[in-house]
């Protein structure tokens, strides 16, 4: 291979794999090489080598046996890792908090059992906002991850690890969670592809839960193309988890060539309606990042796409509503964590009520506190009726809201973030401030809807900017047939920070 082996995508190492231009050991240790050169990017909390050999020793004799050309043999023998909040049973898995320092999981999550099966190599395990709460993966207790663009800045929230690993080149793809925004926003931050699909499509088993009814797990790549491939393999029903959608498994990389009616080879998404809401292109909304969103709008035009004005009306209220939901979940999903049956324990304690009392403070960062007190609040006697219920109407007006603009347009594009990554340091002293960064990726989260980040350039001091496609629900294949048409014609989502 003349192409240096960390440069290629999924889709491209599953060729050369079943072509034995190189095998899947040959792509490991030459990962696991570049994972261990880039420690100081903070990317992973967790590395298997030896695991993960073996695991592509086994891949490689799959291979050998033709497996490969079977349906479901694209992945065999592809690495990547997971973010630290899917349980795993080989590896520790700790959800970024000293809550689950060590933590052994006895079992695996859905998404890695599934990923395990498709023959992927899995690396180790990936930084992230503790419990997943977070916008800029400062909120980890075992350090930041830092954006490979510029190490200086932030690589967004709570996904960071995985964007930082897959941006910087460590690893083809990796799996992100999105509650609000998580695996959007940092992808939009490092410059490459993120996908959350429609509530209910991941399973949410042995997914460590923040916000049940928010919560979804997705996939963080280099390219829609490589999203659809790991996406195909990830989801599907799963008894195991209440909330997942009874349908069939899909094959998401047959609808990335999707035919639509009067399309033609120049102009693929000739038909495609794309509505911009005007409340996602605000005065305040950073002129870089508006730049390079138009651009990318500019090019979808191009490929036949018509834009059309649309609006959400209720676009700022899903700052509060998401706010006041997905605390008092968490603070609900959080009670578990003890000391009693796993995790942290405090070593001195007077009492049962004592042990509670340390072990929680021992064991929770300042936002996860933070969280767990807003989320107890709005949902104590008296306070109920007043903030969360309010919260619970709203956000169905929200989901409303969508369903009127769908009847326009068959997507919704805007930017993914107001602004390009930030400064370390810059959102960590004002919570308030990063929640109000979190204005375009809510509203969608909210309604439960599937959303992409597709980088359109970049903005300030070099830094990537991601635009924002959300697509009505069990849409995931017009996303990422619209996204790879626009990768098809462009080479945004080549560009790679300097160095890698
Ligand atoms: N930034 C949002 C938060 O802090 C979203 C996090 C997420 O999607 N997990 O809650």
């Amino acid at each position: 291979m003349t192409t240096p082996l960390h440069l290629l995508g999924v889709a491209e190492l599953s060729r050369a794999l079943r072509q034995k231009q190189v095998s899947s050991l040959e792509v490991t240790q030459h990962l696991l090489a570049c994972v261990a050169s880039a420690n100081d990017l903070g990317a992973f909390l967790h590395v298997d080598p030896a695991a993960a050999e073996a695991r592509a020793r086994a891949a490689d004799a799959r291979l050998a046996r033709g497996e490969g050309e079977q349906p479901g043999g694209a992945l065999i023998g592809v690495p990547l890792a997971h973010k630290d909040i899917f349980v795993t049973q080989d590896m520790p898995t700790t959800a970024g908090s000293l809550m689950l320092k060590g933590y052994m999981s006895p079992f695996d999550a859905t998404v890695v059992d599934r990923l395990n099966a498709a023959g992927t190599v899995s690396l180790g395990k990936l930084n992230c906002d503790e419990f997943a709460m977070g916008s800029a993966n400062e909120n980890s207790a075992y350090g930041p991850s830092l954006n490979p663009w510029d190490t200086q800045r932030v690589p967004g929230g709570s996904s960071g690890g995985s964007a930082t690993a897959v941006a910087a080149r460590l690893v083809p793809a990796a799996t992100g969670t999105d509650t609000g925004g998580s695996i959007r926003q940092p992808a939009s931050f490092t410059g490459i592809t993120g996908i959350k699909p429609t509530y209910g499509v991941c399973s949410r088993y042995g997914m460590i839960a923040f916000a049940s009814s928010l919560d979804q797990a997705g996939v963080m790549a280099r390219s829609a193309e490589d999203c659809a491939l790991l996406l195909s393999a990830m989801s599907g029903f799963d008894e195991r988890d209440a909330t997942s959608v009874q349908q069939p498994a899909q094959d998401f990389s047959a609808q990335l060539h999707q035919a639509r009616e009067g399309a033609t080879a120049a102009q693929p998404l000739k038909g495609l309606r794309i509505g911009l809401p005007r409340e996602f292109f605000p005065a305040a909304l950073s002129a870089d990042v508006n730049q390079a969103v138009r651009a990318g709008l500019a090019e979808l035009e191009k490929l036949g796409a018509a834009l059309v004005d649309v609006s959400l009306p209720r676009t700022e209220l899903a700052i509060p509503v998401y706010y006041i939901i997905a605390p008092a979940e968490a603070s609900s999903n959080l009670s578990r964590f003890d000391g009693v049956k796993f995790g942290h324990r405090a070593e001195q304690y007077n009492d049962l009520l004592d042990m509670y009392k340390k072990t929680r403070a021992q064991g929770f960062g300042a936002e996860v506190k933070r969280r767990i007190m807003i989320g107890s609040y709005v949902l104590s006697h008296g306070y109920y009726d007043a903030y969360y219920l309010q919260a619970q109407k709203l956000r169905r007006m929200i989901a409303d809201d969508f369903q009127q603009a769908f009847q326009h347009c068959d997507l919704i594009a805007g930017p993914v973030a107001p602004t390009v990554a930030w400064k370390r340091g810059e959102g960590s002293d004002d919570p308030v401030k990063a929640y109000l960064a979190d204005i375009f990726t809510l509203p969608g989260s909210l309604a439960g809807l599937p959303g992409m980040s597709v980088p359109v350039g970049t903005g300030e001091g070099g830094l990537p900017v991601g635009l924002q496609l959300l697509g009505n629900y069990f849409k995931e294949g017009t996303l990422l047939h619209a996204a790879h048409a626009l990768q098809q014609a462009t080479d945004w989502h080549r560009q790679a920070p300097a160095g890698v």
